[in-house]
């Protein structure tokens, strides 16, 4: 193996759970308030059971079909993994979305969360939501602008959504640190104890910051093509 190839999965995972802990430590939080997502977009089943046999239980997905495509077949082997919706999310594809995913990541606009509330309602099924802020005034990003957070809020509680916290992306090429804290601030502010915020690039400083939730790709399966 050259220096330049990624590390075995169980072996990536072990350095990424380590510098969680380490983090967590220095915030003087408990490493098992992380809850450590590993975003396998476009990685194959192959890609993926590695890390399902070393024990990781929670994956991220950003597209409900790709999703659909390879989980339902390691769902047979591993029934208790939770899924993660973190990408945006198509109204008209609400119905599957709740039927597949434990966690949606992406509620960021009143008719998604009204498509969500039907599609609750419909399969009985009520995964756990983050409502996703668009923290950066980045609109193409998708996300919530933060002056209508709590329109978003009030609306997808009247839905009886269970909406756990937030979820952002800060800018790529800036520093993240403020971005999250900013995060912080505002479920502080709306009363939501979950924050879903880091990834690869920045998930040590996420966690020093707070995060409950943090979504990680490349760090755990290397670079996507
Ligand atoms: C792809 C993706 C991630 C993971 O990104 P990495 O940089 O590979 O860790 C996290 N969150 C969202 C919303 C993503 O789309």
């Amino acid at each position: 193996m050259s220096s330049d190839d990624p590390l075995p999965p169980a072996a990536a995972l072990a350095a990424v759970q380590a510098k969680i802990a380490h983090a967590a430590a220095l915030a003087d939080r408990k490493a098992g308030s992380v809850t450590l997502i590993a975003v396998s977009k476009t990685k194959p089943a192959e890609a993926i059971a590695p890390l399902l046999a070393a024990g990781q239980r929670a994956f991220g997905e950003n597209r409900v079909q790709e999703a659909q495509g390879k989980w339902p077949a390691l769902r047979e082997t591993y029934p208790d993994v939770a899924l993660h919706l973190v990408g945006q999310l198509q109204s008209n594809k609400a119905d599957d979305a709740v039927t597949l995913f434990d966690v949606i990541h992406s509620v960021d606009r009143l008719s998604l969360v009204t498509a969500l509330g039907r599609a609750i309602d419909k399969h009985g099924r009520r995964p756990d939501c983050f409502l996703q802020v668009d923290i950066g005034d980045e609109p193409q990003k998708g996300g919530c602008p933060i002056a209508d957070l709590p329109a978003l809020l009030a609306g997808a509680r009247a839905a009886a959504l269970p909406v756990i916290g937030l979820m952002a992306v800060p800018p790529v090429e800036t520093e993240a640190a403020p971005y999250f804290a900013l995060l912080a601030k505002l479920a502080r502010d709306n009363g939501l104890d979950a924050l879903s915020m880091g990834m690869s690039s920045d998930y040590e400083t996420a966690v020093m910051l707070g995060a409950t939730h943090i979504r990680v790709g490349t760090a755990l399966f290397g670079s996507r093509s």
